[in-house]
């Protein structure tokens, strides 16, 4: 019996897992100097919290969860985004009591959504997200998006599209969603299934609907910037003109509504020009989710970046440096097994001095050792011979001059510093 990988999962090889790695790593690094810190909360919690917090009118919470219930018949959700389970740490761990606000945390792991799989969208990826909590102000936001351009700009994007959008505090939804209703109550037959549900629990979702991206009523929809409060319109302007004047470049997308129930006022994403995986990034301000999962009344903006995403564009468009599956410095090379053991001791040698070293212990041809020592990309390879073991010495071959000198063993460190840079 074969076994297949489960539907929209993948294993992550060698060279691509290497990438992932570098990836979070530029993104951490930079995200440090703008003082976040990294935390790692499960990757399972009740279920109850994503309900709640994600929002029962989400197609998250509605479609795409993977629920089950444990031994002891608790409701356990793999978790389909990072910054529910983050909000809670932060409550279960009273950081709202620090002196210091806002608090700046950030996480990278794996989330989970029952997705149709297709280009770039799978059902376990991996994010890396920021959220940082205790302050509304549209500079703490802008600061957020600097955050993401600068990442981003490290990563060696360039050309990247932020668009952005304003949902408007509670009562501008509410009221916004009072004149979507009324609108799409009179095209309700045009609408989709999913629309049709979302006409009573969340008509702004009808706005990114995905099935019928030209929809007419969808297009001639109301604006809710046309609805927003005085503070919400304040806001979101001030958002804008700081932006503007850190010369930050965006884009008003006035279609831009957010899958997560939790978002109000300013919410973004991150694209590329051609749009061909979705967004890369997204995020916005969420200012009742910390007293929603219990804590005090604390107003949290935040965004997440999708870490496949970035790695596939990056991939294609030729920003990664390194093209070995597995790339070693030195190959050693024992020419049968009276000669492993001190093969073994002289890679330690070698290793104790930073260099990346394999050997081949199964004792296969020398022509067939030193294929592998090419196709790993070794720069040297050390000869371990009858003659070699004898006389405490080795052969060392220089693998780009095609050269090669027997050595004493105690010149090797030395040597090999010709050959190969550290
Ligand atoms: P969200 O949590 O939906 O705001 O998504 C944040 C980011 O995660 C998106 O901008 C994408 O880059 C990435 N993302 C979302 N869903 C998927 C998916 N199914 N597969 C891969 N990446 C995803």
């Amino acid at each position: 019996m074969e076994y297949n990988v489960a539907r929209g999962t993948r294993d992550i090889l060698f060279k691509e897992k290497r990438r992932f790695k570098l990836v979070e790593e530029v993104i951490r690094s930079v995200a440090e100097t703008y003082g976040f810190n990294m935390i790692e909360t499960p990757m399972f919690e009740h279920t109850e919290l994503f309900a709640r917090s994600v929002g029962e009118s989400s197609d998250i919470v509605n479609k795409e969860m993977y629920t089950f219930n444990d031994k002891a018949n608790r409701s356990i959700t793999l978790r389909p985004e990072g910054t529910a389970g983050a909000i809670r740490a932060f409550v279960t761990n009273k950081l709202y009591s620090s002196p210091d606000m806002p608090v700046k945390l950030m996480y990278d792991g794996s989330v989970f959504r029952y997705e149709r799989p297709q280009a770039g969208r799978f059902r376990q990826f991996r994010q890396f997200g920021f959220e940082e909590i205790g302050a509304r102000s549209p500079y703490v936001d802008v600061e957020l998006i600097m955050m993401v351009k600068a990442i981003l700009e490290t990563l060696g994007f360039e050309g990247l599209k932020i668009k952005i959008n304003t949902i408007g505090d509670t009562e501008s939804r509410n009221n916004y969603s009072k004149v979507l209703r009324e609108h799409f109550g009179a095209h309700i037959d045009t609408l989709c299934e999913d629309c049709r549900r979302r006409l009573e629990t969340n008509p702004l979702r009808i706005l990114d609907c995905k099935v019928d991206v030209n929809h007419e009523a969808i297009k001639n929809a109301p604006k809710i910037k046309d609805y927003l409060t005085e503070a919400s319109r304040e806001y979101f302007a001030k958002t804008l003109e700081l932006l503007d004047s850190l010369d930050v470049k965006y884009e008003i997308d006035e279609s831009l509504v957010r899958g997560l129930d939790y978002y109000n006022d300013v919410v973004f994403e991150i694209h590329q020009e051609d749009n061909k995986y979705g967004a890369l990034g997204a995020g916005g301000r969420y200012d009742s989710l910390v007293k929603e999962v219990g804590g005090p009344d604390l107003p949290a903006v935040g965004m997440a970046f999708g870490v496949d995403r970035l790695v596939m564009i990056m991939e294609e468009e030729g920003m990664f440096e390194d093209e070995n599956d597995v790339s070693v410095d030195v190959f050693v090379m024992p020419m049968n097994e009276n000669m492993n053991a001190k093969a073994l001791a002289t890679a330690e040698v070698l290793r104790s001095i930073g260099l990346i070293v394999d050997i081949d212990l199964s004792n296969r041809s020398f022509k067939s050792q030193f294929k592998s020592a090419l196709r790993k990309g070794a720069q040297a390879a050390v000869i371990i011979g009858e003659e070699e073991l004898n006389n405490n010495a080795l052969v060392l071959k220089n693998i780009e001059t095609a050269t090669q000198e027997t050595i004493k063993e105690e010149e090797l460190v030395a040597k090999i510093q010709e050959i190969v840079s550290l």
